[in-house]
């Protein structure tokens, strides 16, 4: 089902990156796509496609969807200092870092449908995209200040400074170790696939699919948007209720990213994990 927003203002609201600054970041994420398209034109073989498995398990799902999204911006779990320092180098691999992440993300659920949302789809679809990565509508700072929780830890701060850094050292020492071929497959197209299904859940999850809950915004389950993002497409349960840990509500709704957050919970490495609130369910039966 499409549908209809009730805000149509056109992006930015507010610009706060130089032109200089939005050319740069916009080469950089199509650099990415080039270097990427010549690892392709080599030709992959088999283990760089096992790379590429590890690749999208370790950072798509793990480093995105459990850390950056379901622990560092909604805190829907628990975790050990040591852990959450792992989860937030998995999620600075993807050229982001926590505290920026968390930032953005949670001004998302805050103005959601609103002229100050970071990459809502009422701005058109190259925003909700691509755009918001190159401005977002914030500063540097208004996006700090968003996570005062992230910001006390020292660890954290080094990550939003010199995460690219990091992720670049890992790029440049898998092609001196293991060539260009098999850095491009099995680092950089995972990384590739994150940013578009980012795009992809900013973009279907508040335009296609279909709502459980009636949350006061926009927000969709699209099966879509599920299957390209490694599993983030329950994008209305989502907004209905954010600190889940769980956003799979039925049976047909799996959930991926919620058996990897049960899975480090049976190793102890996360605990206190939020499952789908009871209040969910009364709701959901309510309409069956
Ligand atoms: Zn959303
Ligand atoms: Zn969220």
């Amino acid at each position: 089902m499409m549908i209809e927003r009730k805000v149509s203002k056109l992006y930015p609201s507010r610009r706060t990156r130089s032109n200089t600054e939005r050319a740069a970041r916009l080469g950089f994420v199509l650099a990415l796509h080039i270097v990427l398209g010549v690892g392709i034109f080599l030709k992959p073989v088999a283990t760089d496609w096992l790379g590429f498995a590890g690749g999208a398990v370790l950072l798509g799902m793990v480093g995105v969807n459990v850390g950056l999204h379901r622990y560092f911006s909604h805190k829907s779990f628990k975790t050990s200092r040591a852990f959450q320092f792992v989860l937030g180098i998995l999620g600075a691999l993807v050229f982001t870092d926590p505290i920026a992440f968390a930032g953005k993300h949670r001004l998302h659920h805050r103005h959601v449908d609103t002229a100050l949302d970071v990459h809502g789809p009422q701005f058109g679809w190259y925003q909700s995209w691509i755009g918001s990565l190159a401005d977002p509508g914030y500063s540097a700072s208004e996006i700090r200040a968003q996570a005062p929780d992230l910001i006390k830890f020292p660890e954290l701060l080094f990550l939003n400074r010199f995460g690219v850094l990091i992720a670049l050292l890992l790029f440049t020492s898998l092609c001196f170790f293991f060539g260009l071929r098999f850095a491009s497959i099995s680092y950089l197209l995972p990384v590739v696939m994150s940013i578009h299904a980012a795009g992809i859940v900013n973009t279907l999850g508040h335009s296609w699919g279909y709502r459980n809950f009636a949350s006061r915004d926009t927000s969709t389950n699209s099966w879509l948007a599920q299957i390209f993002s490694f599993g983030e497409g329950w994008h209305n349960n989502h907004h209905a209720f954010p600190t889940s840990a769980q956003c799979g509500f039925t049976l047909t709704e799996w959930d991926p990213v919620y058996w990897i957050i049960r899975a480090l919970e049976a190793t102890g490495l996360v605990w206190g994990v939020r499952a789908m609130p009871d209040k969910a369910l009364v709701e959901l039966m309510g309409d069956r």
